[in-house]
């Protein structure tokens, strides 16, 4: 029997043995309550079948259950200061590799082929940076990989917009970006007092599955990315000014933009907030028929 690394008297042994100091840049709030670790890998469903990498392993918090459940983990850590640290607190998990990296510049794609066997589930199971939530997201989901499974604690206001609705304030580029890719819930929800130090915003833990049927069919999906980041370019404008912004102001494009919309009954006074997905992915096609 052993104390997990995530009690509050271990954690606060562990960091002033090492004379630790939070770096709030790097957005170091660490998980101090066992109960909310196992509920973040029992929400990832993670098991033996699976090999999964954590963002941002801390002292190690998170790192410790997932070693115990999944069959590899491989994990990701910026803060050079926190490597030695790892060393000691993984030393009784041989499946945990731990490396010195950004997530933001990392190569995914190479990671993978060089830590997992390619013979199980590949998960990404994290308590988030809350300074690089978005980016990390887009980059998990644009990553030349595909992830079976993302369970990521965040900050609840990231997650509103995650599994917003059309014409909600919520509803935008990330929520489209996520949802056409992959079947978005929040597990559950984590007051700011399981962390040291407690961040100054309540958590979401969400979970994101790959859709077994996508959602809409997309044959370009650059382009529908292009589309939906610029209608969103300027949100309390039209779709008409933004989708101008985009594609130009000359008579020609605007006269196939006209038609564009024209043959998927979209307004160009609409706002893009209120275009749904499917609606997203029938202009983008219209485009593409017009030569936009
Ligand atoms: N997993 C630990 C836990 O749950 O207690 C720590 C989570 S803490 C919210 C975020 C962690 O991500 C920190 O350890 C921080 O140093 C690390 N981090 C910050 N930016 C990063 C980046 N760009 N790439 C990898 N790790 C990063």
């Amino acid at each position: 029997e052993h104390e997990y690394i995530a009690t509050p008297s271990r954690t606060k042994e562990i960091l002033q043995r090492h004379g630790f100091r939070f770096k709030k840049r790097l957005g170091q709030n660490f998980l101090t309550n066992p109960k909310v670790l196992q509920r973040i890998v029992a929400a990832g469903g993670t098991s033996a079948a699976d090999d999964v990498i954590e963002i941002g392993p801390g002292i190690g918090a998170l790192t410790e259950f997932l070693a115990e459940s999944a069959h590899q983990v491989l994990a990701l850590e910026i803060d050079p200061r926190l490597l030695p640290v790892l060393a000691e607190t993984m030393a009784p998990y041989p499946n945990v590799s731990v490396v010195e990296a950004d997530v933001l510049k990392a190569d995914l794609p190479g990671l993978i082929a060089e830590h997992f066997d390619g013979q199980h589930q590949l998960k990404v199971i994290a308590n988030l940076p809350y300074y690089i939530t978005t980016p990390i997201l887009m980059h998990l989901i644009e990553a030349p990989v595909t992830f079976d499974d993302i369970t990521v604690m965040m900050q609840k206001e990231v997650a509103d917009r995650l599994t917003a609705a059309p014409s909600s304030k919520d509803y935008g580029s990330l929520t489209i970006g996520v949802q056409q890719r992959m079947n978005v819930e929040v597990a559950f929800t984590v007051s700011r007092t399981a962390f040291v130090p407690a961040p100054n915003v309540d958590s979401a833990i969400v979970n994101l599955t790959k859709r077994t049927t996508p959602l809409v069919e997309i044959s370009d999906q650059a382009a529908f990315d292009r589309l939906v980041k610029g209608s969103f370019a300027a949100r309390r404008k039209t779709l008409w000014n933004n989708l101008t912004n985009l594609f130009g102001k000359d008579d020609a494009t605007k006269a196939k933009l006209t038609s564009a919309l024209d043959a998927v009954q979209v307004t160009p006074s609409a706002r893009a907030e209120t275009l749904s997905i499917p609606q997203f992915a029938a202009l983008a096609e219209a485009l593409k028929a017009n030569g936009l």
